[in-house]
């Protein structure tokens, strides 16, 4: 304890200073991987290794090919405010590094035994320092590539308070790893390794490629569902890529943001993507989203605090519309069709002949790494998240919490991106329908198999959703009436639901003490159907709580619709042609109301590709 009042005023020894200081900057594995990493960037590195251990906690290494810091400066890097980003306060203005207080290094050299080596390109020979709680232990010249290393070995090992404060290796890690791999998305120019406990977890490329770097970071199943986004227009671009609706996840965990380069929580961003999805995916469901947002910088205010990433948009209905319809936009493309791949079909190993083949059409996931490595990845990653992740290696399901902050990101590559264009009904060709369900198409490229049941299902959906919102209902009068019996709770309740079936476009009256009429149904059911659906909808009313609420009525007709267009099975060249019409006429023809695809296509390469064509 310390007694207070009986001291006197005096400075604090630098190293008693620097520890209290740290605690601003340091306060875990992941923020001394952050500075470091940032610091590399910084220095105009073209390749970046992190490498840690046990979580970061005893060991983090960062190696970096960037322009080094010159033998007589690098003991000065380590004192505080030592900074070679800004030189007088005006320069504050216009910061375009991610560093600039000069703490980082003080921070991290005050609270673990930090080493490090560098060189600058036009020295011939570097340095080598070993610091321990801010005390230099060792210094000489040594041989080494131009750039910096700098290890961290026992992070808080002066500190005990922090040192227990941490949580578990795969807690530590997984948040590093979160965090590189955002790097990997947001820097798409530079080769970043990442290595945990001798195994190298991914290395990207530096081909300035995102979706290969989706790829390499996340899985193959996230990456080969994913659709391209591209929009432009005046001062504001959206870029990046999407799930299609039939992959989407409970939680909104992966989804990232990048504003302006910068890694970034947006509830706006978040509510365009949502606006997008509304009719495709269930309350709850959250499609996957890795998107960079460039806005002119006098329209936004992104808060830089480390631990906050907000992004404040001064128009943010501008933003939300604009988000959605370029999601909306990008759903309605060819791309975002789902496509049957080589790579699905000769997943299993074959033994004998063919597994040699099977191999060469398997492409590993992160180019350059042996199968092998591959399969330790995996391993690695599940292991290191088994302790708080269910689902391992799908897509990180831990909390994205950091800012990569990146002034010159990767807009380029994305910017590469042309707007892709709708997808043309009329360029189908209809071929024949198999097994009493799919109906087979083609256009100049691709062969399609379409879900007849799950496009009348999308079909019957839109129809009674827009018969709802209208005010002039289309009916027809039925030659014989239907009879509903209900029961009385049902009857009860007839106030509710009566209104709702009049908006679908029915006409229904009493017929007795729990049986009712219907005498009139929407212009575009046939009878059967509608008889179908009345009792679907009757039955899953019971469930609901406010019918005049829209959100449940748009449930309860989701829920509904499945069983009433069962029947139907083989259907005749007009009413196929009718199907696709009606379907083109859909707002998301792609998918049924329960987020299942209507479209699977194959591309003529990939039939190739399948045959050994090519
Ligand atoms: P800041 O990044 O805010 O300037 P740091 O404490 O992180 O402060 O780094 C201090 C200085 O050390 C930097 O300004 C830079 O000159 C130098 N430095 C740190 N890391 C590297 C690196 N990887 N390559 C080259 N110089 C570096
Ligand atoms: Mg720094």
């Amino acid at each position: 304890m310390i007694a207070k009042g009986k001291f006197m005023i005096k400075i604090l020894e630098k190293n008693i200073a620097d520890k209290i200081a740290a605690g601003e900057v340091v306060d875990r594995p992941l923020s001394v991987v952050k500075e470091l990493v940032e610091n590399a960037i910084d220095a105009d590195a073209s390749a970046i290794t992190v490498e840690i251990k046990h979580g970061g906690k005893t060991y983090i290494r960062v190696t970096d090919d960037g322009v080094g810091i010159s033998a007589d400066e690098a003991e000065l890097a380590f004192e505080r405010h030592a900074t070679s980003k800004i030189k007088q306060a005006s320069d504050l203005e216009g910061i375009e590094t991610l560093g600039f207080r000069g703490e980082a290094l003080a921070s991290i050299a005050a609270v673990s035994r930090t080493e490090i080596i560098t060189k600058t390109r036009k020295q011939k020979s570097g340095i080598r320092l070993a610091i321990e709680g801010s005390q230099t232990a060792e210094k000489h010249g040594t041989g080494c590539p131009d750039g910096t290393t700098i290890i961290i070995r026992d992070l808080f090992f002066n500190t005990p308070a922090r040192l227990k404060f941490m949580k578990t290796d795969a807690t530590e890690g997984s948040k590093i790893i979160e965090f590189v791999s955002q790097i990997a998305l947001a820097y798409t120019q530079i080769k970043l390794r990442l290595i945990s406990n001798g195994t190298m977890l991914f290395s990207t490329q530096g081909k300035d490629d995102l979706y290969q770097n989706i790829l390499t970071v996340y899985s193959k199943e996230v990456g080969m569902n994913l659709i391209p986004v591209a929009k432009n227009t005046e001062g504001l671009s959206l870029k990046g890529y999407i799930s299609s609706p039939g992959i989407s996840k409970p939680n909104r965990k992966s989804q990232i943001f990048f504003v302006n380069g910068r890694v970034v929580n947006s509830k706006i961003i978040e509510k365009g993507i949502k606006e997008a999805y509304s009719d495709k995916l269930f309350d709850g469901r959250h499609p996957i989203a890795f998107l960079f947002l460039q806005a002119e910088p006098k329209t936004l205010d992104v808060n830089i605090h480390p631990n906050k990433r907000e992004v404040r948009f001064d128009d943010e209905a501008l933003i939300v519309n604009f988000v959605r319809e370029a999601l909306r936009s990008a759903l309605l493309t060819k791309e975002s069709i789902p496509e049957v791949k080589t790579e699905n079909v000769f997943k299993q190993k074959t033994n004998g002949v063919c597994q040699n083949s099977a191999e060469k059409t398997e492409k590993p996931v992160s180019e350059g790494l042996p199968q092998g490595e591959q399969e330790n990845i995996k391993s690695l990653l599940s292991t290191i998240r088994k302790n708080e992740d269910t689902k391992p290696h799908v897509i990180h399901e831990t909390p994205l919490e950091y800012q990569a902050a990146a002034p010159a990101m990767a807009v380029s590559e994305t910017e590469k991106m042309k707007t892709p264009a709708p997808f043309d009904f009329d360029e189908l060709t209809i071929i024949d329908a198999i097994f009493g369900t799919y109906i087979l198409a083609r256009d100049e490229t691709c062969f399609y198999m379409i879900d007849q049941h799950a496009a009348h299902e999308r079909i019957f959906f839109e129809q009674l959703m827009g018969q709802y919102k209208r005010e002039e209902k289309q009916r027809q009068i039925i030659m014989v009436p239907i009879v509903l019996n209900v029961s009385y709770a049902v009857k009860e309740d007839q106030y509710s639901w009566l209104d709702a079936l009049q908006n679908l476009g029915f006409l229904i009256e009493p017929f007795g003490p729990k049986t009712y009429r219907v005498t009139e149904i929407p212009m575009f059911m046939a009878l059967d159907e509608s008889e179908q659906f009345l009792k679907d909808f009757i039955d899953n009313m019971s469930e609901q709580s406010n019918l005049e609420l829209f959100p449940v009525i748009e449930k309860l007709i989701m829920k509904s619709c499945k069983s009433a267009v069962k029947a139907h099975d083989y259907l005749s060249e007009e009413e196929i042609s009718r199907l696709l019409s009606d379907l083109r006429q859909c707002e998301n023809p792609f998918s049924c109301p329960h987020g299942r695809p209507t479209f699977i296509k194959m591309t003529q390469y990939e039939i190739e590709k399948m045959f050994k064509r090519v």
